[in-house]
């Protein structure tokens, strides 16, 4: 007799994996070279396995979860309308190239030659080639909306690959793109997908913190980045106590409130020997210039002036990328944080002033560099003036000790916005923890994670490159607006596995464990091998999937040690004596729970726990 296709189907898809067969060798020790837990436990319970630094190969329980998790992803992103594609990994020069690509991602991407000596890459992300496929397909307003994304192997030649599949060389990927006529439909793409986001990380039952990624001010589009937080993670974000989250860059500090100067005397200049650095300025004016209000003079009552080069790229006044002097004013206790710095500049990039940089300046003293000598300031008589921007911690109104532009000389009672001024408020210093939150909501806390998707609003910058325009209600030709959505599918897995284990080995959540029961018979009787097969019939006819060890010399502490190492949810134990007694005991693998369940209802009982589960 033919089963039906669909009860075929079924039957495979509920085959039990029988440990005799089933392609898989545990390990007893961690692998040499594995760095975190994921990483140990993953190869020690079979489910990757080594191929070279950062590329990994998948055994049958690896693909089987991560089949599940990309299948949760699928659900989420179909469920708010994207349709799947699939692009080749294997991609051309030119698209990389109109967006400057090829270079800007530097040895991180891997090129290679074609026996024509044409130039392809292994695609690190692709936003250049579904650009130009809804260029090449569609040209009207009436096409849109419309998001696309593929679920694909990425390449990327990391520096240092670490962290098991946390950060490979060749990973998953789910990318996502949003293709919208105008700026609201991009915002509406990109709440759609962040909330697809939740969903499939609150489904994976993975912790996640949005963390906001782009700072508002100086241009740059919204962007969020979903942390997983642990310890192994490489992103440091600012947690504030209302939840909220911010990558260091996107800080913005809370802006202080102004202070009165009336009755802040006017400005000296004053000699300061030997003051080149904070602490022998400190030191200087405590034993020379007492203060009036009777406290010692701190790093924090100066105002470093710091020389930063700006390179800018060509615009419409340089036909070259040029290079900027700009000076920056911070509070004298905090370091310049370059990172922060050049996010407020982007997309130009910053560096250190050089020493020829200082002598083309002779209005900047070395150790005695102060604001008078820059900005709106010194732009009363000279043009030329270098900007001045300042700190965005100092408040109008405040008094600073500061240098004077000369050697040896210093200003005290210097105000800002009283004897100067600045170019701009930028976020120029590290941040503390403790420092209070951009919401207001109180201090700062640092927390680390990995990152496990990013929404980005890419705005017109990828069509405007590649030329993907449609005309708009209006039969005007306009560049389209498009968002890009990442989840890393594999580097998902590792976190799951990273926070779902204890120290005998990996505890899956239900919903995507290579099986729900791993069904144990242990010693040589046939009771218990006769009882295990029954009931590993049973769970699959109710459409449970099973792992069965039936290994007939493999003795019950291998097996539980191995079960234990898999981390499937629910373990039945089948053993004679019990059988005999009528009873299986059925164990959770998070040890919360251990019973002697009826032979004849343990199935039932089995299945109704897994549903319910599964809910
Ligand atoms: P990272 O800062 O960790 O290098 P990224 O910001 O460069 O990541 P994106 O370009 O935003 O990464 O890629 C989208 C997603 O792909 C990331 O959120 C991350 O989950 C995943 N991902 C990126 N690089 C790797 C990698 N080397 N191995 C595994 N997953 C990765
Ligand atoms: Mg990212």
């Amino acid at each position: 007799m033919h089963s039906s296709p669909l009860a075929r189907t079924l039957e495979r898809m509920t085959k039990a994996l029988r440990m005799s067969t089933l392609f898989l060798r545990t390990l007893r020790e961690d692998p040499a070279d594995a760095d975190v837990d994921s990483a140990k436990l993953l190869q020690r319970a079979g489910y990757i396995r080594k191929a070279a630094p950062g590329i990994w190969t998948w055994l049958p329980l690896g693909l089987s979860v991560l089949n599940k998790i990309e299948e949760i992803i699928r659900e989420e992103i179909n469920g708010i309308g994207a349709q799947e594609v699939h692009f080749p990994a294997l991609l051309p020069r030119e698209p990389y190239e109109a967006t400057h690509r090829w270079e800007e991602y530097g040895d991180n991407i891997f090129r290679l030659k074609d026996r024509h000596e044409a130039d392809y890459l292994l695609a690190p992300t692709h936003e250049e080639m579904f650009t130009l496929l809804v260029k090449d397909m569609y040209s009207s307003y009436k096409d849109l909306p419309v998001t696309l994304y593929q679920i694909q192997t990425k390449y990327r030649d990391e520096f240092r690959p670490r962290a098991g599949l946390i950060r490979g060389r060749e990973f998953i990927m789910k990318d996502a793109y949003s293709f919208t006529i105008d700026e609201e439909g991009m915002r509406k793409a990109y709440m759609d997908e962040r909330g697809a986001y939740e969903r499939i990380f609150q489904r994976l039952d993975l912790k996640y913190v949005p963390v906001f990624a782009m700072s508002g001010p100086m241009g740059g589009s919204a962007s969020e980045e979903f942390l997983a937080p642990m310890a192994i993670g490489e992103d440091t974000f600012a947690l504030a106590p209302s939840g909220k989250a911010w990558n260091v860059e996107a800080l913005n500090t809370p802006k202080p409130e102004d202070i009165d100067f009336s009755a802040t005397p006017a400005a000296s200049k004053r000699e300061t020997n030997d003051a080149i650095t904070i602490d022998n300025m400190v030191t200087f004016a405590n034993a020379n210039y007492p203060r009036e209000d009777g406290r010692d003079w701190q790093a924090s009552d100066i105002l470093k002036n710091v020389v930063i080069a700006v390179k800018h790229a060509e615009d419409d006044e340089h036909d070259e990328p040029w290079r900027e002097l700009i000076v920056v004013g911070v509070p004298g206790d905090r370091n310049v944080d370059m990172k922060r710095l050049e996010a407020q500049f982007a997309p130009s990039e910053l560096e250190e002033a050089t020493e020829d940089d200082l002598k083309a300046h002779p209005e900047l003293v070395r150790g005695y560099i102060g604001p008078m000598a820059v900005g709106p300031q010194a732009r009363k008589t000279n043009d030329e003036a270098l900007r001045y921007f300042i700190d965005a911690h100092v408040a109008r109104g405040s008094a600073w000790f500061t240098g004077a532009d000369e050697f040896e000389q210093d200003y005290y009672d210097l105000v800002y916005g009283r004897d100067f001024e600045a170019d701009g408020v930028v976020e120029a210093v590290e941040v503390r923890s403790g420092d209070m939150s951009p919401d207001g909501s109180g201090p700062l806390s640092f927390e680390r994670g990995v990152e496990i998707g990013q929404v980005f609003q890419l705005g017109l910058k990828y069509s405007e490159a590649l030329g993907l325009k449609v005309l708009n209600q209006n039969g005007k030709t306009v560049p389209v607006w498009m968002g890009c959505y990442g989840i890393g599918v594999s580097r998902v897995l590792a976190c799951i596995a990273e926070t779902h284990h204890d120290d005998k080995g990996l505890a899956w959540p239900m919903n995507i464990a290579p099986a729900q029961v791993h069904v144990l018979a242990t010693g040589k009787d046939e009771v218990a091998f006769d009882a295990a097969e029954k009931l590993v019939d049973e769970l699959s006819a109710n459409g449970i999937e099973v792992i069965y060890d039936d290994r007939k010399k493999v003795s019950p502490g291998v097996k539980f040690k191995d079960a234990e190492l898999i981390g499937v949810p629910i373990v039945a134990v089948v053993g004679r004596d019990t059988v005999n007694n009528g009873t299986i005991e059925v164990r959770d693998r998070d040890g919360s729970n251990s019973e002697a369940v009826s032979v004849d209802s343990v199935a039932q009982v089995i299945t109704d726990r897994v549903n319910t589960a599964l809910k």
